[in-house]
């Protein structure tokens, strides 16, 4: 039965209600139930809300967003190489021209001559400011690299990744003053006969970035702009040949990834805080990602377009961004603390070809090598903490930039009282809603602020779910925002809908207050989110601060209103005080956390792999933070008669179903160009088994159209099968790109090849030797060594177990499945690995392993080393068939493929 009433809150259609309007005719039948409406003691009086009033949220909801945005996408003037008295700034330009020079060498994959030859123009440029710092009386300028070799081990979600490499150099840049200003600035190790470096010191900072590039990638952003920003801030240094306390230590890495535990231990003694420069995009400027002590974001606050919020760490930390970057290992190995920071911006292009320098945006190198040098100037000046013995404090700190304007920063204790004296308010506040006339409103507002937003969260998950189960997922996927217009309106209609539900069962004077209860019950629950974080140490707590100290303004600024008679007399709040002038602080806040969070993981969401929830995560992070920086949205429904809620309901399922027609239907492709889809291919040869066979691999659940169906069809064996294969761990298949392996969609169907040079040609393969060192009581001792010539990104997997093995993890007791990502140089191929395994005698172990063909890389080396090989030939053409058929709406990495089993 639909129990209804004419007399809802304020209706204008309410007889007893005063209005200057006509009474507008009732739409829908109102069925009026058998029960007695008795006429209300005390009517239900409402601030009235002119049209001129609402017209005024328009431009708060517009053009001021709008404005943020703009504000918040502005980067710096790209600068000469000097100001206009002469003095040496960063450059944009000269950065670009490194970038350049790297991209112009090729992809710069370890194992491949391109990686050698970038470590190369590194050395060069390097030796540049040498001997441009040789005559210099007032610093002193030392360059050593390292070829190193060695073992290292982390997780990704869970899967143990070994590494071991050999060859691999990095390039070590020292500068430092001959007389540095201050007095007070030297540390001295107490035993520094071991170190190849003539320094004495531990009050360097560390600067790294790597040169090599990943596959299939020309590297410009990632990480051609750290080692360009690097470059140009030792120039800058040199040019200036001013003195400065402490050191700067320049590190550039040949291998993505990490600093060697021995570079580790060369540096380490010298070494007291570190700096990470990386990117995961080509626009925008450098994101702080993490800061890990409370000096590192003392530093940081010296930048002059600062950007990054505790809010990333909090994220970051949670694991969720599946990112190993050089930072925690510099972490682990040099013990040290630091910043990690990385240009963020249109992340869709990040580790595919289109890294490119064409896409990388005028004012992302200047923004990043501006806030460098003045972070590493502070570092540098007689207050810097480099120069204290003590050690670094934990980074108990709250920061957050605004509009790459203003940096604020606070110890967390500061912030308890504070927020006990704002949760004091808040409750105060509440306190006139427990009368015997309000309480059944105000409860059914606390209820409601809580089964809002899971309400909101509901509906746009439902959605999700029926979008991803339809084959529909991530149809938002061609701009970071554009999960706001299918997700936001889903949210809102869910949290409406349960408002509606709840003010059911309420009187007319009860749904009359709802619109102040509710203020106060959102007030509340953002206060009470406040001290629970607070309490759980986490330092987000703030924005909530943030949202709930506006709340309180509206509060008591509607108290003071009242004070002085102004709508004394009516239920519900002044309008300006209440909503106009907080929405202006919730708009500012939106703006910039809803950007930032969404610029990340909208691209993301393209390469999270088949398992991650990515269309519910998007559609929670739309929805829930729809609800969270708009708290005063639900007191607002209820400010309007019940008719008007039910419109507002409509009018946003009215949007929506536009918005999905518009994106969901047959006619729309969520990729294109500069959105492309991530598509995986490769051709296999198994030294082994001798087949050939053709592999397609998705990393996103969007639709797939007709990839896999017609490079089956087209470039597959005839009357072949193609299966859809559950990779696991024993699978080696994509042992290549260990363990983005797991997280893969994959398809697999023979491949014939065709002509007679196809059949016989000799692909490449591992030489190995093992040496039998000893095999007693169950135990083997085991030498062996990998001869990886004319292969690239090998990976060894093999089922054992292992007592005793060279990396610098214990190995697991049982028998499991290991991986080893072996990395080596195009002129040092060979890696040698350690075994002492629980074997019984005459047991063998398998070891699977497969490389890619360093000559049938497409487009990497495929062109230039191999075109008629038979991998580039089929890789190709596979190529040319996506470009015409989809445009560029695709990124494929595409390579030649060998594996084989041996027997040990
Ligand atoms: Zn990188």
């Amino acid at each position: 039965m639909v129990v209804d009433t004419p007399l809802a809150n304020g209706d204008p259609t309410d007889p007893a209600f005063p209005s200057e309007q006509p009474p507008i005719p009732i739409q829908t039948p109102v069925i009026i139930k058998s029960v007695k409406v008795s006429p209300p003691k005390e009517e239900p009086t409402v601030e009235k809300t002119s049209i001129w009033n609402w017209l005024l949220f328009l431009p708060i909801l517009t053009i001021l967003p709008f404005y943020l945005s703009k504000l918040h996408y502005t980067l710096p003037e790209p600068l000469p190489p000097h100001d206009s008295n002469g003095d040496p700034q960063p450059s944009e330009s000269l950065i670009l021209g490194h970038i350049e020079s790297l991209e112009n060498i090729g992809y710069r994959t370890v194992g491949t001559r391109e990686s050698v030859l970038g470590e190369q123009y590194v050395v060069d440029e390097v030796m540049k400011l040498l001997d441009q710092c040789e005559g210099s009386e007032v610093l002193r300028c030392e360059s050593w690299t390292q070829q190193g070799s060695g073992f290292h081990s982390f997780d990704i979600l869970d899967h143990e990744v070994l590494k071991a490499y050999n060859g691999i150099t990095n390039i070590i840049l020292k500068i430092s003053s001959v007389n540095p200003p201050s007095s007070n600035s030297s540390v001295l190790i107490p035993d520094q006969s071991q170190s190849q470096s003539p320094s004495q010191k531990k009050d360097a900072i560390l600067l790294g970035s790597h040169i090599d590039s990943t596959l299939p990638s020309p590297g410009a952003a990632d990480d051609g702009m750290g080692v360009g920003v690097m470059l140009d801030i030792a120039r800058v240094m040199v040019e200036r040949n001013r003195p400065f306390d402490g050191s700067v230590i320049f590190m550039w890495n040949g291998g993505e990834g990490k600093p060697r535990p021995d570079d580790a231990e060369l540096i380490a003694h010298q070494v007291r805080a570190m700096i990470n420069l990386e990117a995961a995009g080509s626009t925008g400027g450098a994101l702080l990602f993490q800061a890990t002590s409370k000096e590192m974001i003392e530093a940081y606050s010296h930048a002059p377009h600062p950007r990054g919020t505790v809010i990333a760490a909090d994220v970051f930390s949670s694991g969720i961004m599946m990112s190993d970057t050089d930072f925690v290992q510099f972490e682990k190995y040099l013990g040290v603390s630091g910043l990690d920071m990385a240009t963020v911006g249109h992340s869709y292009f990040y580790h595919t070809k289109k890294d490119s320098i064409k896409y990388i945006e005028a004012g992302s190198a200047q923004h990043f090598a501006n806030n460098i040098i003045a972070i590493v100037d502070h570092l540098t000046s007689p207050t810097s903490p480099l120069l204290q013995s003590e050690p670094f404090s934990p980074p108990n700190m709250v920061y957050f930039s605004l509009f790459d304007q203003i940096f604020v920063h606070w110890p967390i204790d500061a912030s308890m009282p504070y927020y006990t004296a704002l949760a004091t308010l808040v409750v105060v506040l509440s306190v006139k809603h427990l009368s015997s006339k309000r309480w059944k409103a105000f409860l059914s507002s606390l209820i409601g602020t809580p089964l809002g937003m899971l309400g909101g969260a509901a509906a746009a998950n439902l959605l999700a779910a029926v979008l991803r189960l339809s084959g529909k997922g991530q149809i938002w996927f061609r701009h970071e925002h554009l999960p706001l217009l299918i997700y936001v309106p889903a949210g809102y209609i869910g949290t409406f809908l349960t408002q509606l539900l709840l003010s059911k069962v309420l009187s007319p004077i009860s749904r009359s207050q709802l619109e102040s209860t509710y203020y106060s019950a959102q007030t509340l629950f953002l206060a009470s989110l406040m001290i629970l974080l607070q309490i759980a140490n986490i330092r987000s707590a703030y924005l909530f601060a943030f949202l709930s100290t506006l709340l309180v303004f509206g509060s008591f600024s509607n108290e003071v209103l009242r004070m002085l008679g102004i709508g004394s007399k009516v239920e519900g709040m002044n309008i300006k005080s209440t909503y106009l002038i907080p929405l202006v602080g919730f708009a500012a806040l939106a703006v910039e956390a809803i950007t930032t969070t969404l610029d990340i993981f909208t691209p993301l969401a393209g390469r999270m792999g088949k398992d991650a929830p990515a269309e519910h995560i998007i559609a929670t992070i739309s929805s829930t933070s729809a609800f969270i920086f708009f708290p005063t949205f639900i007191p607002l429904f209820h400010r309007v008669p019940r008719s008007t809620q039910r419109k507002v309901v409509l009018a946003l399922s009215l949007f929506l179903a536009g918005v999905l027609t518009a994106l969901a239907g047959p006619w729309y492709w969520p990729y294109d160009a500069m959105h492309p889809k991530r598509v995986g291919v490769q051709y296999l040869y198994n030294h082994t088994s001798g087949e050939h066979t053709g592999h397609v691999a998705f990393m996103d659940q969007g639709p797939t159209r007709d990839i896999v169906s017609t490079i089956h069809t087209k470039f597959g064996q005839e009357d072949s099968e193609v299966v859809n294969t559950k990779l696991t761990d024993y699978d080696s298949d994509w042992d290549v790109i260990y363990p983005i392996s797991s997280f893969i969609d994959t398809y697999k169907f023979p491949i014939a090849p065709e002509t007679k040079e196809d059949k016989e040609f000799e692909w490449p393969t591992m030489g190995f030797y093992t040496q039998e060192v000893k095999w007693e009581y169950g135990m083997r001792e085991l030498r062996l060594r990998f001869d990886f010539n004319g292969l690239v990104w090998p990976t060894l997997a093999f089922e054992a177990a292992v007592l005793r093995w060279s990396f610098d993890i214990p190995p697991p007791v049982e028998k499991m499945r290991h991986h080893i990502k072996v990395a080596t140089s195009i002129d040092e191929h060979t890696q040698d690995l350690n075994l002492t395994l629980r074997m019984d005698e005459g047991e063998r172990m398998y070891i699977h392993w497969s490389a890619v063909d360093l000559n049938q890389m497409v487009p990497g080396t495929a062109s230039r080393l191999g075109p008629n090989m038979p991998a580039s030939k089929w890789l190709t053409a596979i190529d040319e068939w996506a470009d015409s058929e989809y445009g560029g709406s695709l990124e494929i990495m595409m390579n030649g493929v060998v594996c084989g089993v041996i027997e040990v």
